[in-house]
């Protein structure tokens, strides 16, 4: 059945936390602290499978399980195919490992000059301040250090990394991300935004984080006002499914925007969540009306024990099908695989070219209707060739009419 919404409606309220006072619901520290990590917690509140129940006592050694109750609420505790309940509970097929499995499958660590700075592109660095996130999503390509589930022992090195940024001019762009930068205190990033801003030749910064998503009250004014002192801080958020864009985090992307934030979003092609073309086509929708750019839709990286989420890379490539020319340009992202070994993201893309020769292009577009654009240029027999030489005819301008202003009414 296709995907169907009510376009008018944005969930919000306190849902199963209908009794906490609005000012512990509304603050990061009591979502935080009220996180759902534990079987005996999740089971008070939605019946686990025995997939479920298996995956989450088999994630003590992966990847801990936590979920704030502002994204609980989230969740169909009816359905066990929810899109929400997908992401942040475990499952068996966390055990399951594949050949083509990698721990680190971006080849990261290799890259990196200082434990936690990645350096794989010329001009920009992934700076990795934290290992810890207000939730953990069961794909997260950095399952091997985040959450220390796997004893990785991840200690962000801030020093070592500005150190380095400072000393390399050819670094112009820097990414935020872990883990979720924004778990770090306002004085921290603070400190983090002043210090990278000092930095002549950082030109551009950006932070990665789910924080909006999982825990819309991180988003304070107090942090907003930190953005507006070092700005422009771009920022791409992650939402995979429409149902996680709630009034919560609009008013969140909203408090953001007005502090000058250009927002962005970055999916991951998830299958039965989001492999969908109606379910992108609501969800990229939604994102534009909460003033985010659809940035990258990504194939999932080659993570131990994800095999259950990998979709097909044709499904994806249909989704882009289904966006372009049929929607706003600025509702169709990127779709990109993570070279697996670290080749950096290559867009893979719809087709839309079928010919090109030196004398033209040949091309279809989003209808399939196929069009020629000339490369050469074939001059017209028996035109003619206008005389340099002749004396110009001065172009009179043409007489403008004053328009009469009308005078502003009082009421
Ligand atoms: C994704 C990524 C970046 C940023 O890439 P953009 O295409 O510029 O968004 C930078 N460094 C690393 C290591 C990355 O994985
Ligand atoms: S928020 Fe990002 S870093 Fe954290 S678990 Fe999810 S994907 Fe991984």
């Amino acid at each position: 059945m296709p995907y169907k919404e009510d376009r008018a409606t944005w969930y919000e309220g306190q849902g199963l936390w209908a009794d906490v006072p609005a000012s512990d619901w509304n603050s990061w520290g009591w979502q935080l602290r009220n996180r759902i990590t534990t079987l005996e917690q999740l089971e008070r509140y939605l019946t686990p499978t025995r997939e479920e129940r298996a995956g989450i006592l088999f994630a003590k050694q992966k990847l801990s399980l936590a979920i704030t109750p502002y994204f609980f609420n989230l969740i169909d505790r009816d359905d066990p195919d929810c899109p929400i309940r997908k992401q942040v509970i475990p499952r068996a097929g966390e055990m399951q490992l594949a050949e083509e499995e990698m721990l680190d499958s971006l080849g990261e660590d290799e890259h990196s000059p200082v434990p936690g700075l990645v350096h794989r592109y010329p001009d920009r660095v992934l700076f990795l301040v934290t290992d810890r996130c207000a939730s953990y999503c069961r794909y997260c390509t950095r399952s091997r250090m985040v959450s220390n589930a796997q004893h990785y022992d991840f200690h962000p090195q801030h020093e070592a990394a500005l150190a380095y940024i400072a000393a390399h001019p050819e670094v112009r762009d820097v990414l935020l991300s872990g883990g979720d930068p924004l778990l770090l205190s306002d004085g921290k990033l603070d400190m983090l935004l002043g210090r990278l801003r000092a930095i002549p030749h950082v030109e551009f910064i950006r932070i990665g984080s789910r924080i909006p998503v999982f825990l819309p009250q991180r988003v304070t004014p107090e942090l907003c006002e930190i953005f507006k002192k070092h700005g422009p801080i771009w920022m791409s958020i992650h939402v995979n499914h429409p149902r996680e864009c709630t009034q919560a985090l609009k008013d969140a992307c909203e408090r953001l925007a007005f502090a000058g934030v250009p927002l962005g979003n970055q999916s991951v092609l998830l299958r039965g969540i989001n492999d969908d073309p109606e379910v992108m086509k609501a969800l990229v929708h939604r994102l534009l009306r909460m003033r985010v750019r659809p940035y990258y839709i990504y194939q999932m990286d080659l993570i131990t024990g994800g095999a259950h989420f990998k979709a097909d890379v044709r499904r994806g490539i249909e989704i882009i099908e289904a966006l372009r020319g049929h929607t706003t340009g600025y509702a169709v992202p990127q779709y990109v695989i993570d070279a697996p070994g670290g080749g950096g993201k290559v867009p893979i893309n719809p087709e839309y070219l079928d010919k090109i020769t030196d004398e033209e292009v040949v091309f279809h577009n989003f209808e399939g209707r196929r069009f020629r654009y000339p490369l050469k240029s074939t001059p017209l027999v028996g035109a003619r060739v206008p005389d340099e030489a002749a004396p110009q005819k001065p172009v009179s301008e043409p007489e403008r009419v004053a328009e009469p202003i009308a005078e502003p009414v009082s009421v």
